[in-house]
């Protein structure tokens, strides 16, 4: 089997791939969300797999890999990866997970990040409202995750910092402020507001920057700690920051209990080598979308899993076909695995396109693992196609 093409179209809130062969069996695979400017470096990347076998997964990934780098310039190569799995899996007839050493789990636990049509207020009242929504959903989170500080608009509160924020951007950048009293007695009472509403049987994780100075970190960790937080996440890099930050993250993780969490923007095990090794976290959640694909994505939970550390990757935005991979790939991990943050479709008729998804999709916390071949969803093309643009049109042709 050889590949023939690579196509790429703009669907809802997503770029798709599509991997094409002279078999008649394609693959597709997504983009993390809202990246409509990838499509050019994703293109030009046809040249370099046209003509390889997809199957030779690894043979091929040897060919683009380099091409990649941190988040958002990890996504090119990590979808088409995944994509090279869906056709692999069904030229064999295979799911995806038999490819990968095969499924330890027949269920994968999800949490709730994705899911926000709260728009809360930064108050504890707006936490506590946020936290008793969470808990009325259907999908019975085991537990959900919140932003806090740096992360959403709670570093804009009066007060909230000493000084100025010295990045306005969503995505801050590493120590954007000085955390004053006030504000480390804020997000403490917001979380424990929350704490209180989602009741004693959901957890809560915490997505916490970037934007921290080491010391505030810690500060802020340790007046944390009464309410048990699941892990704090993104400290100090993360989102686009283009580093890791290893040697920095120890010294947090070594003041605190509480679990410390970061990686969703990086590419390649490379990356995780120093936070793994180092011991600089607990958890570890990079992004199939992001990393590198599903077999680096193993490859790094069965590296962290060596050294003590958990993996709970991060949700691919809020794509569907990211969510499938990640149910693949999640069955075959290691007993380090937690939980992966949600995908929900965007926009919803996302979930009209698409069949194979379980219905209802989480019960309990749970996606039961599907058994259909390659990641097991296909397009309903005809439905579909209505939403390409001109220029795409031509994305479901043979
Ligand atoms: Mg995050």
């Amino acid at each position: 089997m050889k590949i023939t093409d690579l196509r790429c179209a703009e669907l809802g809130n997503h770029l798709m791939l599509r991997v094409c062969t002279d078999d008649g069996v394609d693959g597709y695979s997504q983009v993390e969300s809202s990246k409509p400017y990838l499509k050019d470096p994703i293109l030009r990347l046809r040249d370099l797999i046209v003509g390889k076998d997809p199957t030779d997964v690894e043979r091929v990934m040897r060919g683009i890999r380099q091409r990649g780098a941190a988040k958002p310039w990890g996504s090119p190569v990590s979808a088409i990866e995944m994509a090279l799995w869906d056709i692999a899996g069904k030229a064999a007839g295979l799911p995806v997970y038999k490819l990968l050493g095969g499924k330890v789990r027949d269920r994968v636990m999800v949490y709730n990040g994705a899911i926000r049509d709260l728009e809360h207020d930064y108050t504890p009242e707006g936490f506590a409202a946020a936290g008793a929504w969470m808990r009325s959903l259907p999908h019975g989170f085991k537990f959900v995750k919140m932003a806090i500080a740096y992360h959403g608009d709670m570093k804009k509160v009066p007060g909230f910092l000493m000084g100025d924020l010295l990045d306005e951007m969503v995505h801050g950048w590493p120590v954007a402020g000085t955390i004053s009293e006030r504000g480390i007695a804020h997000v403490v009472e917001c979380v424990a507001a929350m704490r209180e509403a989602l009741g004693p049987e959901i957890g809560i994780a915490l997505d916490c920057g970037p934007g921290f100075s080491v010391p505030d970190a810690i500060r802020l960790a340790r007046a944390l700690e009464p309410l048990n937080p699941m892990w704090m996440e993104d400290l100090l890099t993360g989102d686009y920051t283009p580093w890791p930050g290893a040697d920095l993250y120890r010294e947090i993780t070594t003041q605190t209990t509480i679990p410390i969490h970061t990686g969703e923007q990086l590419y390649l095990r490379q990356s995780f080598k120093e936070l793994i090794e180092g011991k600089a976290v607990n958890i570890v959640g990079p992004d199939p979308c992001d990393v590198g694909g599903l077999a680096e994505l193993k490859w790094i939970a069965e590296y962290a899993d060596l050294h003590g550390i958990l993996m709970a990757p991060h949700g691919t935005g809020d794509g569907l076909f990211g969510l499938a991979a990640l149910v693949q790939v999640s069955a075959t991990l290691p007993g380090n695995f937690i939980a992966f943050e949600l995908p929900t479709g965007n926009p919803p008729w996302w979930f009209d396109i698409v069949e194979g998804l379980p219905d209802p999709l989480v019960v309990d916390g749970f996606i039961d693992v599907w058994d259909r071949p390659g990641i097991g969803i296909e397009f309903r093309v005809d439905r579909a196609r209505e939403y390409l643009a001109d220029e795409d049109r031509g994305f479901f042709d043979n």
